[in-house]
């Protein structure tokens, strides 16, 4: 049972920024509150992070990067990653809180990330003693060894959203520690104390100061850790219009970058598929924290003679979901992170009407007792869905799916891929053929058969067209993290 009296780290005092291993206000002395999602109270104020106080984490990632770190052991990194996941582990019931506490997620839903958050800090550790190049021969004139060798990238700036504070911060730093890499994280500021905390844990866990350092702030903060130009390498997840920004910004430095962007994920439910199977998944695909997730499976294609019925039963799957708050153990559904979310998500809701979609259930705004302080939203079904609908395809990021009924495998197909995002998609068959079929033809970085959404650090996950670049998971996650080098010996 978790104990819900506050986390030790909630001390009430201002959370200070954390460079070079200390714990220090912002040189502005500049300030910034964070309010619960779930009760609209103050949870912490933040020392909000300006450009000289990211050029200070700068420079002391530069610092560490050129000393001692760079001489550690692969091993050293590794017995650090373990004890990193050890200290994590421990401390799990607390962290999940934090991210509860601050963006609302229900404890239940928080809690249950704790053995990927282990999982993937012992993957991590794993990776550390398994970077290798290659030797490669080759057809010069002069006789001549050649090889590569696998090194860090160098100062990494990672920047991620409030929707999964702690697993986003963990994927990012996780990397680092793994390649030799140093980093400088700015947290999203609906969600900073999960990310600072673990920041504290990687000194406790043996990290050497200048290694992990976190910046709080604003969207100015993550500007200039994009545009500082002793910054080798960008992380980023969040919305496509900032990765955007991004990009453009580390152009000045031609810094390496990798975006986790946004989706509008096709799910395909055909005529054949197991509905018992289907529909709790393809639910909880687009209604799981509380829509906030990237890869939510938000257009729902279902083949005609099933279409009524996975409607019916998609809406009653729904309306039996616990709407509650974010602390109840038996909550499913909490609230989104702040009103400004919710004036985005409210405005869609419209939308749906009056582009004319029919309402399946939902729609509207949850209020009464403890609810009136937050803003939830009902899961919400819109059926006879248009593609060429806003709502079927803009990123709407709350508890909202779009159902379309489909006639024909091509036709899906096209239709599945006519959108400028490509981060996932499931397909519902027991038919392999139309399955495999499915998995080619579908653009985008995941495809789940029979399923919806899974993650696992061993296995890579990230966009095709504008949802990205680069893979978090997988080798391709540390390679991300790491330049090639070729060398040449005469011999
Ligand atoms: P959202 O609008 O859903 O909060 P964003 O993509 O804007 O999503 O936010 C993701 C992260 O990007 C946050 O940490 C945010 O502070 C940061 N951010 C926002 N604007 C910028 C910017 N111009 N440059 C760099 N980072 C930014």
């Amino acid at each position: 049972m978790t104990d819900f009296s506050k986390p030790a780290f909630l001390d009430g005092k201002p959370k200070q920024l954390l460079i070079d291993g200390k714990h220090v206000d912002a040189m502005s002395g500049e300030r910034f509150p964070s309010f619960s999602a779930a009760t609209g109270e103050l949870v912490a104020e933040f020392a909000l992070a300006g450009e000289a106080d990211v050029d200070r984490a700068v420079r002391a990632a530069r610092a560490a990067f050129d000393g001692p770190w760079s001489r550690m052991k692969p091993a050293e990194r590794q017995a650090i990653l373990l004890r990193l996941a050890e200290l994590v582990d421990a401390e799990f019931g607390d962290l999940a809180l934090l991210d509860t506490l601050e963006m609302g997620r229900p404890i239940t839903a928080a809690l249950g990330l704790r053995s990927m958050v282990r999982r993937s800090l012992q993957h991590f550790a794993g990776a550390a003693t398994h970077i290798h190049g290659q030797t490669l021969p080759n057809s010069s004139p002069v006789d001549l060894l050649s090889f590569t060798l696998r090194e860090p990238i160098g100062v990494v700036g990672a920047i991620i959203p409030w929707n999964g504070p702690l697993f986003s911060a963990v994927w990012k730093i996780g990397p680092v520690l793994a390649t030799g890499c140093t980093v400088v994280l700015k947290p999203a500021e609906d969600a900073s104390l999960s990310p600072l905390r673990f920041g504290e844990l990687c000194l406790e866990a043996g990290v050497p100061p200048g290694v992990v350092n976190i910046v709080t702030g604003a969207g100015i903060t993550g500007a200039a850790l994009s545009a500082h130009p002793d910054v080798d390498k960008i992380a980023f997840t969040g919305s496509c219009e900032t990765g955007q920004r991004i990009i453009q910004m580390s152009a000045g430095s031609v810094k390496k970058v990798t975006m986790e962007l946004g989706g509008k994920s096709p799910n395909i439910v055909f005529a054949d598929a197991d509905l018992d199977a289907v529909i709790p998944a393809a639910a909880m695909g687009i209604f799981n924290n509380s829509g906030q997730v990237c890869a939510a499976g938000t257009r729902l294609f279902v083949e005609r003679p099933v279409y009524e019925e996975v409607i019916a039963r998609m809406a009653a799957f729904a309306e039996g979901l616990k709407i509650g708050p974010s602390l109840d153990p038996a909550t499913q559904i909490g609230p989104l992170v702040s009103e400004k979310q919710y004036k985005r998500v409210a405005s869609y809701l419209e939308l749906g009407v009056a582009e004319g979609a029919r309402l399946v259930t939902g729609g509207r705004r949850v209020t009464g007792g403890a609810l009136d302080k937050g803003y939830w939203v009902a899961p919400t079904l819109f059926a006879d869905v248009g593609d060429d609908m806003r709502i079927a395809r803009e990123e709407i990021f709350g508890p909202v799916g779009c159902i379309l009924p489909f006639d024909d495998f091509d036709d899906v197909i096209a239709r599945a891929n006519a959108t400028r995002f490509g981060l996932a998609g499931g397909v519902w068959t027991r038919d392999i053929t139309k399955a495999m079929a499915a998995v080619k033809r579908i653009r985008a970085g995941s495809i789940w058969v029979n399923h919806y959404f899974a993650m696992d650090p061993a296995v890579p996950f990230g966009g095709y067209k504008m949802s990205g670049f680069g893979r978090e998971g997988g080798v391709e996650h540390i390679e991300a993290y790491l330049q090639t080098k070729g060398v040449w010996i005469r011999n």
